[in-house]
């Protein structure tokens, strides 16, 4: 599972941020995964579940996650859709299959809130 490995990621830089601000013990973790950026969110949880669980700096910590808004832009008229969830299939206006998207694809660390 892909997400493991971006889990420890994640693991690695709350470390590095902990260490950076003295502290030892995580609270909150806001992360931002945009819908196109492949990461499995459930599977991103269940991760963090399991490895935080063994870990005394992040044991017990929230893990939100917020995924941000995406625009597609239709390459045949130009028509924009904006969605949260997932790629629409084709333009709505003129069902012209390829769209270009603008972002979606961020996997980043938003906050951290620590004690
Ligand atoms: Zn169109």
């Amino acid at each position: 599972m892909h997400e493991i490995s971006l889990v420890q990621g994640l693991l690695h830089q709350l470390k590095e941020l902990a260490k950076e601000h003295k502290s030892s013990r995580i609270i909150t973790i806001t992360m931002e995964i945009g819908p196109l950026s492949g990461v499995v969110i459930d599977s991103f949880r269940f991760g963090f579940d399991i490895l935080s669980a063994d870990d005394d700096l992040v044991r017990g910590a929230k893990l939100i996650v917020q995924i941000p808004p995406v625009t597609y832009t239709c390459t045949e008229c130009g028509h924009k859709e904006t969605t949260v969830g997932k790629k629409p299939g084709e333009c709505l206006k003129c069902r012209e299959l390829f769209l270009i998207h603008e972002g979606g694809e961020e996997l980043m660390l938003r906050q951290v809130e620590m004690e």
